[in-house]
């Protein structure tokens, strides 16, 4: 038979004649009665030292039959060992001469260096066909009766083969492990022992010492009726076995004790801290674990920072009219966050940051420094502060990068890590895994980067750390700002000038940040140079309010008859600020005052009154500079008066949806006719905007336009599909209703 790990062996025949499995209890009951249902197997028996156990197995049709050792061993193609760990030697002693000669031999025990040695002592060495496992995946239950098919579902088994294993043996039993829903992984017999002392033996070895030491201080167990349910949870697992675990700890001694140590003195460091009240250092050590448990739970099911598994739709209801006044401050830009990160880990002293947004780029690239070694607090309320280690402190990670759906930040890492002293590799969740990185990697390549990417161009990426870099002048093809920042960034650390040049204006905040940390970037019209060797020195960051957010209030205050409204430090970077110059020339009234820069970055107070807008033809060159903010454009040039064109914006139909199309569906949905062109959209102002259901498929953008739709509708609006807003904009729905907007938020049903 042609041994095919993924292949369901339904078609393709059983994978093996006869399966005998010794230990007839949890384990070996649930892998038989998986195996058979899965008709992976032809037959299966066992044999246990209680026969009660086999009778009961084969009146639930776990196994097709049973009998002693010799009987079930003798003439089984597959061996599986599932006594208790102590049990191992005697059952290895027992079956060994019933083995035949071709037999693939595997157990369930929780540890395996125990396994092995007993192998190699019992067997004389450590044959090929001889392949421990650990299915990760049991109950508090014991015995046949609670042997379950689907146990090992969406579970994973760790299998240790040796190394001149067998592959038609590992094979093989790879695919019994897969059919039966688990996912499999191999990794030494070290390894394995380590990885589970600290991930399941020791959280163990603490509930039972807890419950414990709860229980020998108040023998009525009265503190245990006021338990809340995270003393529940958290000691759940001091219900499992003794008799088990004790032998567990025996039996991978060295390793337990290892990670024994280890917490014990990290416990001892946060005893010290309580005993000296040093709150500070209490936070950084919970608010580091709370960040790297919300990193593993993404890491592990490979998801996007930003994305909330407990999110239920949400649907906005707006009625119409309202006019808009106050004095608010929309929260941070998530670019200017992002980068705030960057530098304030690679510059000298400590960088405290204000009006932090939590965006996807940000909570990536505030991990993966975290994993290089840098102390970052929050972020908290919009307060972060990072305790920069210099520009060649960073620490070799312990293993990849994981950058979730971060584009932006997989390639600024790319640039920076290039240069580093230490191998690395990124890596990010499915959608991200598909986006191509030639763009980047490239030009690091001829920087004298040493980088290999998967298929295609695609992450993984594999950066060879220890290379000299040499600065080179780099002319980009397409306009890209993330190309810019990461060969700025590699550049920092060549040798000489690295210049990039580009095609058109892209978003420089990079450039501004490194000025506002003390390094300077040589501007000359559309080159951006830096010179190698140079340093950052922290600062405070105020992160200015995101123009992309305040666009929504800009237009909401023009539209909305009888309005006024100042939106506080609002970012005014002139790669960004093509709103306003759009809105402006469309009749809008905004003042500007108050103007400063704050990290490099302008940032002004803006005032806007209701006003009569006009359609234009939106200049070409200011196109790029608001790109993200046409969706609420488009509801200002349906409520101006005559016509306004688009054009040259070919990039809004690849965002996040066909952004063009979903707006004229939108506007259509509630009765305002568009005409979309290949590369923009004609709207005629001065339509009756109605009430109906608007879709925004997601789009957190098409969402809020419609919410400010509303103010200039005759009935009421519904748009659906916003869960989405909650994390571009945090707040949008309160601050809207503050200011005027008639919103109220619903979970759907
Ligand atoms: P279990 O339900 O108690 O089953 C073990 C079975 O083996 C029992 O029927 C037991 O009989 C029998 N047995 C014990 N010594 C024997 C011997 N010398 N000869 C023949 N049969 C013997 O235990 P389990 O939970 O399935 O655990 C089995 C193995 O799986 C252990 O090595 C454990 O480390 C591993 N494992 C367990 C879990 C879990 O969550 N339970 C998870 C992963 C791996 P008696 O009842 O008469 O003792």
């Amino acid at each position: 038979m042609e041994p095919d790990v993924s292949a369901s062996s339904a078609q393709a025949g059983p994978l093996f004649a006869r399966m005998a499995v010794i230990g007839l209890g949890l384990i070996g009951g649930s892998l038989a009665r998986a195996a058979r249902e899965s008709g992976l197997v032809g037959q299966v028996l066992a044999a246990d030292r209680s026969e009660d156990e086999l009778a009961r197995g084969v009146e639930l049709g776990v196994i097709d039959g049973y009998g002693t050792m010799e009987e079930v061993v003798s003439g089984a193609d597959l061996v599986v060992v599932a006594v208790p760990v102590r049990a191992t030697r005697e059952v290895l002693e027992q079956i060994r001469p019933f083995l035949g000669p071709d037999v693939v031999l595997t157990d369930v025990g929780s540890t395996k260096g125990s396994f092995v040695a007993v192998v190699n002592e019992v067997l004389g060495g450590w044959p090929p066909r001889v392949i421990p496992g650990h299915p990760i995946a049991g109950s508090e239950k014991n015995g046949v009766s609670a042997a379950r098919g689907d146990l090992f579902a969406d579970h994973k088994v760790i299998l240790t083969p040796p190394e001149d294993v067998d592959a038609d043996a590992l094979s093989r039993l790879t695919s019994l492990w897969q059919g039966c829903g688990a996912t499999v992984l191999t990794m030494s017999v070290a390894r394995h022992d380590e990885v589970l002392a600290a991930t399941s033996h020791l959280p163990h070895l603490i509930a039972f010492s807890l419950v414990d030491t709860l229980a020998g201080e108040d023998q009525n167990m009265e503190i245990f009726r006021y338990a809340a349910g995270g003393f529940r949870d958290f000691t759940r697992i001091a219900a499992s076995d003794p008799v088990m675990w004790h032998d567990i700890f025996l039996s991978n001694r060295e390793a337990v004790l290892r990670v024994i140590d280890h917490f014990n003195d990290d416990l001892a460091q946060l005893r010290q801290a309580i005993d000296a009240q040093d709150g500070d250092a209490l936070l950084r050590v919970f608010s580091r674990a709370r960040a790297a448990r919300h990193h593993f739970s993404k890491m592990l099911s490979g998801q996007a920072y930003v994305t909330d598994m407990s999110q239920k739709p949400v649907r906005f209801r707006l009625q119409p009219g309202g006019s808009i006044a106050g004095d608010i401050r929309v929260p941070g830009d998530k670019s200017i966050s992002h980068r705030s990160i960057m530098l304030g880990a690679l510059a000298d002293g400590v960088t405290e940051v204000e009006g932090f947004l939590e965006g996807e780029d940000s909570l990536a690239t505030l991990q993966a420094f975290r994993d290089m070694g840098v102390t970052i607090e929050g972020p908290d309320n919009g307060h972060v502060r990072i305790r920069g280690v210099g520009m060649n402190g960073l620490q070799a990670p312990r293993g990849p990068l994981y950058l979730g759906n971060s584009g932006t930040a997989m390639r600024l890492f790319t640039g920076l890590l290039a240069a580093q002293p230490f191998d690395s590799e990124l890596t990010g969740d499915a959608s991200l895994s598909r986006r191509p990185m030639g763009r980047v990697a490239d030009p690091l390549r001829a920087m004298g980067a040493v980088i290999e990417t998967g298929e295609g161009g695609t992450p993984p990426l594999r950066i060879r750390g220890g290379q000299t870099l040499s600065g080179i002048h780099y002319d980009m093809p397409v306009a890209s700002a993330q190309v810019k920042s990461c060969l700025l960034l590699a550049g920092l650390y060549a040798e000489g000038m690295t210049s990039v040049h580009e095609p058109a204006p892209t978003r420089d905040h990079t450039e501004r940040m490194l000025e506002g940390f003390g390094y300077h970037v040589h501007r000359d019209a559309a080159t951006a140079s830096v010179n190698g060797g140079g340093k950052l020195t922290a600062g405070r960051i105020d992160v200015p309010a995101d123009i992309s957010s305040a666009a929504f209030f800009l237009v909401a205050a023009s539209i909305a008859e009888g309005s006024d409204l100042t939106l506080r430090h609002v970012g005014m970077n002139p790669t960004r600020t093509g709103v306003i110059n759009i809105l402006k020339l469309m009749g809008a009234d905004i003042e500007v005052s108050n103007e400063r820069e704050i990290g490099g970055e302008p940032v002004a107070d803006l005032r806007v009154r209701s006003a009569t807008l006009h359609g234009i033809d939106i200049p070409e060159e200011q196109v790029p500079l608001a790109i993200d903010e046409f969706p609420v454009l488009f509801v200002a040039a349906a409520c101006a008066e005559g016509r306004t064109v688009l054009r040259g914006a070919e990039e809004l139909r690849v965002k996040e949806s066909d952004r063009i199309q979903v707006m004229a569906d939108g506007l259509k949905a509630v009765g305002v006719e568009t005409t979309v062109t290949p590369d923009g959209i004609v709207i005629d102002g001065g339509q009756t905007i109605a009430g109906g259901t608007v879709d925004s498929h997601g789009d957190h953008r098409i969402a809020m336009s419609f919410a400010v739709a509303s103010l200039r509708a005759t009935g009421d609006i519904q748009v659906n599909d916003c869960a989405n807003v909650a994390t571009s904009f945090p707040g949008f729905v309160e601050m809207a209703r503050q200011t005027g907007i008639r919103i109220d938020a619903q979970e759907e049903q």
